[in-house]
């Protein structure tokens, strides 16, 4: 690691530890995973939501004028660690915050930025990602879902699928195919998309972890406004990868909770009576235990020389997508490790529902296959296959 957090971060630590303390709800502790919108605390959890934006807690990387604090790369590191420490739930809006916002900030119309940043800020309208469809995932430019030009409105025709937070969801960056006879990449528009509007509907898709945070989206005759359109009409590609970088470069402080979930494992296994022991000296358990630690380890160690890399002002390096991987397989392997050591109690309360629920990490944001072709080509330069 070769950044130094400094003093000014130092004091920043201080200030947003007191504000946590002061403002964050008990209750809401190690609250807001995926299906949080569905809970019991849905409404505390708005109202947090409004206090940290409120407080320009909401996306620290921001511009002053859309509620930021245009924080720079240590900044942020430090609000990852600060909020991990308190178990306290980020904002409601992950996915439009950190994948969304970027590409309206670089593509949008002013009146796209004024209208849709704040509210999305605040939580007050939940976003999601309308890129997947039943035939196209890895190979996302093979979408279908079909806008044809009706004046003063797209029709809109088609389906997508896995969309999270899709049947909470007011708003939707849709991707769609303006040009059927464009090639591939170069026919797709992106479109900014009230989904209350008449032809559009919701179904919520049940995981095996049995929670609802994702769904399916049909439309039919949906008349979308031209307004909708964000950035150039038919080069929706190049706002989709803006998306999707922002989407990878996120991964950066995902091994802030798997550390966490090592420690607690270790923990756990202590309390476990096995033989004179514990389950933790059990050797298989253990091994198993201790190749997660030192994988999460190395999460951590790439996550520093990602930042490191940014805090010096150089380009991003193959972390993010080495992160991702790695990050699957250690929610996966951590997840065997916790049956390994606790029996039949790992199939209950929380390490129960990890052990189905890590399943869709080697898939969600791309899939580990489709990333280790990435690495292949990219990083190690490997021949592509014929
Ligand atoms: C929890 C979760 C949340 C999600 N949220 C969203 C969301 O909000 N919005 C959204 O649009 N999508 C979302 N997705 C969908 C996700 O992006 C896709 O599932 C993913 O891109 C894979 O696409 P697919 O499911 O169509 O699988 P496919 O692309 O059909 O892949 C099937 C299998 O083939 C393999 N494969 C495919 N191509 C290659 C290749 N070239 N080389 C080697 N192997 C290959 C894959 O690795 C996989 O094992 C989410 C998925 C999950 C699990």
């Amino acid at each position: 690691m070769d950044f130094d957090y400094g003093p000014g971060a130092e004091a920043f630590r201080a200030e947003l530890r007191t504000w946590i303390e002061a403002n964050l709800d008990p209750q809401l502790r190690g609250e807001g995973h995926g299906s949080a919108l569905d809970g019991p605390h849905r409404e505390q959890l708005r109202d947090w939501n409004r206090r940290l934006a409120d407080a320009g807690y909401a996306a620290l990387s921001w511009p002053r004028e859309y509620g930021g604090r245009e924080a720079g790369v240590v900044e942020q590191l430090v609000y990852a660690e600060e909020m991990s420490r308190a178990d306290a739930p980020g904002p409601l809006n992950p996915i439009g915050l950190s994948n969304i916002a970027p590409a309206i900030m670089e593509y949008g119309t002013e009146e796209q930025k004024q209208r849709f940043l704040r509210p999305m800020l605040r939580g007050d309208e939940i976003w999601s990602q309308g890129f997947s469809e039943p035939q196209a995932g890895s190979d996302l430019a093979g979408l279908r879902t079909a806008a044809v030009d009706d004046g003063d409105a797209w029709i809109v025709n088609g389906q997508k699928i896995w969309n999270t937070f899709g049947h909470h969801a007011q708003w939707c960056e849709l991707l769609v195919r303006t040009d059927p006879d464009a090639g591939k990449h170069r026919g797709i528009s992106c479109l900014l998309v009230d989904l209350t509007l008449p032809g559009i509907e919701a179904r919520p898709l049940r995981t095996i972890a049995g929670t609802e945070e994702f769904a399916e989206l049909f439309f039919t005759d949906a008349r979308v406004p031209k307004s909708a359109l964000l950035g150039p009409l038919h080069d929706g590609w190049r706002v989709a990868l803006t998306t999707l970088s922002h989407e990878r470069a996120g991964v950066a402080s995902l091994h802030l909770r798997v550390r966490k979930k090592v420690a607690q494992l270790i923990a756990d296994a202590r309390a476990t009576p096995r033989g004179d022991g514990s389950a933790f000296d059990a050797p298989v358990a253990r091994h198993e235990i201790m190749r997660a630690y030192a994988m999460a380890e190395n999460m951590k160690a790439l996550a520093d020389r990602a930042i490191s890399q940014a805090a010096h002002g150089r380009p991003p390096g193959p972390e993010g997508s080495l992160i991702k991987l790695i990050w699957s397989d250690v929610e996966n392997r951590l997840a065997r490790a916790a049956g390994e050591a606790l029996g039949a109690a790992a199939n209950g309360g929380r390490w129960g529902h990890d052990r189905v629920y890590v399943r869709s990490t080697s898939i969600a944001g791309g899939t580990s296959q489709v990333n280790r072709n990435i690495i292949a080509g990219r990083v190690l330069g490997l021949p592509r296959s014929s």
